[in-house]
C-alpha cells in the first residue's frame, strides 16, 4: 500500500527571518505524528537552517534541484546529490517545469539528475506536465509519455521503484487554475499505466503527486482520486496553516 506524500516547494522565496518564522509555525500547526509523509524544499542556501529547525519533526527536507553529474569538481554553481545527502536531505525535485522552461532542462538531463539522486540514496520527485497549448492540441498524454521515456531508459527496475512522479500541468502552476479532479485523475491513471507496462507491482506502489494551485479548499477532492497520492504544493506551502490543512486532507 502506498503512503501519501505532501511536498512543499518554497521556490526562490523568503529570507532567513521569514523562513525561520515559517518553520516555527509549521512545527506548531502540523500534527506530531501525521498520517502522511511530508517534505519541504527551501531555497538551497537555507537548507541548513531548515534542517536544524525541523530536526526531530516528521517533516523531511529536500532540494529543488540537483546536479546531473556523478562526481564533484568543475561544475560552477551546481550542488551534487552527494552533498545534499551529506547535509541530511531526503528528497530532490527534478524537472520542475520552471527549470525546463527557463533553464532549458531536457528530459534526458532530468533522468540523469534522478539517477544521481538515487545513487546517493535521495528520492527524486520527477515532475512532468503539459503546457496549455499542448493540452488544447490534445497532446497531453503524448507529452507526458515523452517526458517519462528517458526515465524508463535511464533508471533500473530497482531505481524506478523508489521514485515519486509529480504531475504538474504547466497551465495550473502559480495561476490559481487547478486541473479538475477528473482531468488530473485521467493523467495520473495514464502515468500509472505506463509504469505497469514495466511491472504491475511497481505501478501499484508508485506515488504520483498532483501539483498546480493546490490549496486547502481543493486538496480534499483531488486527493480523493484513486491515482492521486498527495500533492506538490507551491504558493500555498508558504503559509503554515494552509500547508498544514493540505497535509491533513492527504491523511
Ligand atoms: C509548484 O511550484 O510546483 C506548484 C505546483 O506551484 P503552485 O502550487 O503555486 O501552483
Amino acid at each position: 500500500m502506498r503512503s501519501n506524500l505532501v511536498a512543499g516547494n518554497w521556490k526562490m522565496c523568503g529570507d532567513s527571518a521569514s523562513i525561520g518564522k515559517l518553520v516555527a509555525e509549521m512545527k506548531a500547526s502540523l500534527p506530531a505524528e501525521p498520517g502522511v509523509d511530508i517534505a519541504v524544499f527551501p531555497p538551497s542556501v537555507y537548507l541548513a537552517q531548515v534542517l536544524v529547525g525541523l530536526s526531530g519533526s516528521p517533516v523531511a527536507v529536500g532540494n529543488q534541484n540537483v546536479c546531473d553529474q556523478p562526481s564533484e569538481g568543475a561544475y560552477t554553481g551546481e550542488v551534487s546529490a552527494s552533498m545534499l545527502a551529506d547535509v541530511g536531505c531526503r528528497y530532490v525535485i527534478v524537472g520542475h517545469s520552471e527549470r525546463r522552461a527557463m533553464y532549458g532542462e531536457t528530459s534526458e538531463q532530468v533522468a540523469q539528475k534522478a539517477k544521481q539522486a538515487l545513487l546517493q540514496g535521495l528520492i527524486p520527485l520527477v515532475c512532468v506536465g503539459e503546457t496549455e497549448a499542448q493540452r488544447d492540441e490534445g497532446a497531453t498524454l503524448e507529452v507526458i509519455s515523452a517526458q517519462l521515456k528517458p526515465i524508463f531508459s535511464t533508471l533500473s527496475a530497482e531505481q524506478l521503484r523508489l521514485i515519486v512522479v509529480a504531475y504538474e500541468p504547466v497551465w495550473a502552476i502559480g495561476t490559481g487554475k487547478t486541473a479538475s479532479p477528473d482531468q488530473a485523475q485521467e493523467v495520473h491513471a495514464f502515468i500509472r499505466a505506463l509504469f505497469s507496462k514495466k511491472d504491475e507491482l511497481l505501478a501499484k506502489g508508485l506515488r504520483i503527486l498532483y501539483g498546480g494551485s493546490v490549496k486547502a479548499a481543493n486538496a480534499g477532492e483531488l486527493f480523493a482520486q484513486a491515482d492521486i497520492d498527495g500533492g506538490l504544493v507551491g504558493g500555498a506551502s508558504l503559509d503554515a496553516q494552509e500547508f498544514s490543512a493540505i497535509c491533513r486532507a492527504a491523511e
